[in-house]
């Protein structure tokens, strides 16, 4: 199988996907790609090479015709900023909205602040909190950087200073995670939260 069949997006419900990348900064105890399952509902999201920018932005069709466009599959889309930059202007420049869901650890990678190149061409973010301690976050989280968890609190921050749309996210069902102080958290730092159930990706 070569690349042309890879799954570069991908639809649920009326929104629209888009798989970035293979990467992650994360390798979450929780996630079916640590297992070595890279599927989702009925799509296969294993890429056989990372996939161009202009690849993705031919598939996307006209992103008015979906709720959103949401860059979200078993990778970190913040790993290809270059790639991610570029389609998610494509997508704003054809009058469409944008999510991207992220682990909040791109100022962390890239070493820089990079919200307000973000904050052009994305509207909404979702970022993954999933714990409310470090030690908490480590065990389920396994960040291959270290103060990743003090990094993700400070990008969610920031974020909201940047960004109009910011979501905090946990997963409710993850051991010793306290879903209230998770919740508490977010608001404290301008955010709003959303409770995701164990297994349920998207
Ligand atoms: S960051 Fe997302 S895709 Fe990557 S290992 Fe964690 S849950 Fe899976």
């Amino acid at each position: 199988m070569n690349s042309s069949h890879d799954q570069l997006v991908y639809d649920i419900g009326n929104k629209r996907y888009i798989n970035l990348g293979k990467h992650c900064t994360l390798k979450c105890t929780f996630c079916p790609k640590t297992q070595g399952n890279w599927d989702l509902h009925e799509y296969n999201l294993s890429l056989h090479q990372q996939p161009k920018a202009q690849d993705i932005i031919a598939l996307i069709g006209d992103p008015k015709e979906f709720e959103e466009i949401v860059f979200c599959g078993y990778s970190e889309p913040t790993l290809r900023l270059k790639e991610l930059l570029l389609v998610a202007q494509a997508i704003k420049d054809q009058g469409g909205r944008v999510r991207l869901n992220t682990d909040g650890l791109a100022n962390l990678v890239h070493q820089r602040n990079v919200l307000p190149e973000l904050a052009q061409c994305v509207d909404a973010l979702s970022i993954s909190m999933n714990a409310h301690t470090e030690e908490i976050y480590n065990k389920h989280c396994q960040p291959g950087l270290p103060k990743a968890f003090d990094a993700m609190l400070e990008f969610i921050e920031l974020a909201t200073k940047t960004i109009d749309d910011v979501t905090a996210t946990a997963i409710d069902g993850l051991e010793g995670v306290d879903i209230a102080i998770c919740q508490q958290m977010a608001e404290q730092r301008g955010a709003k939260f959303r409770r995701r159930v164990l297994d349920i990706v998207g």
